[in-house]
């Protein structure tokens, strides 16, 4: 298995988890941009958003819902946070297993760089 997600969703890298569930884990960034960096990714390999399909809707906005849904546990929703997914090389994207990005814990600018 060449993809360093599907590795780590299939337990042969290990991963600070944060979230388990039938679809989709989470786990804290190995690289850090902000106090809280958590990455949310679909156990299912999609390398990036444009292979996204109508079909994968609800795995999508199941990214969405556990990664707000860990920010409202964490205590980090009212004060905020940011959800990002990158995209090939503009993106900055470097593992291509479609993930979500969970930033929060510091006031993040804007534009991103
Ligand atoms: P992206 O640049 O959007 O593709 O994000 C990939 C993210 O995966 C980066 O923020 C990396 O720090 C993170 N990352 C790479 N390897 C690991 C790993 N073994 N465990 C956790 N996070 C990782
Ligand atoms: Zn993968």
């Amino acid at each position: 298995m060449e993809c360093l997600f599907c590795r780590i969703v299939a337990g042969q890298i290990p991963a600070k988890k944060v979230h388990d569930d039938e679809h989709v884990i989470g786990f804290h960034d190995i690289n850090p941009q902000a106090p809280t960096h958590v990455i949310f990714v679909p156990r299912r390999h999609i390398a990036t958003t444009n292979e996204l399909t109508i079909d994968d809707r609800v795995l999508a906005g199941h990214l969405l819902v556990a990664a707000a849904r860990y920010a409202r546990e964490q205590g980090l929703a009212d004060a905020g946070y940011r959800l990002v997914m990158n995209c090939n090389a503009d993106g900055g994207q470097t593992v291509f297993h479609i993930h979500l990005h969970l930033l929060a814990g510091r006031k993040l600018t804007w534009p991103p760089g």
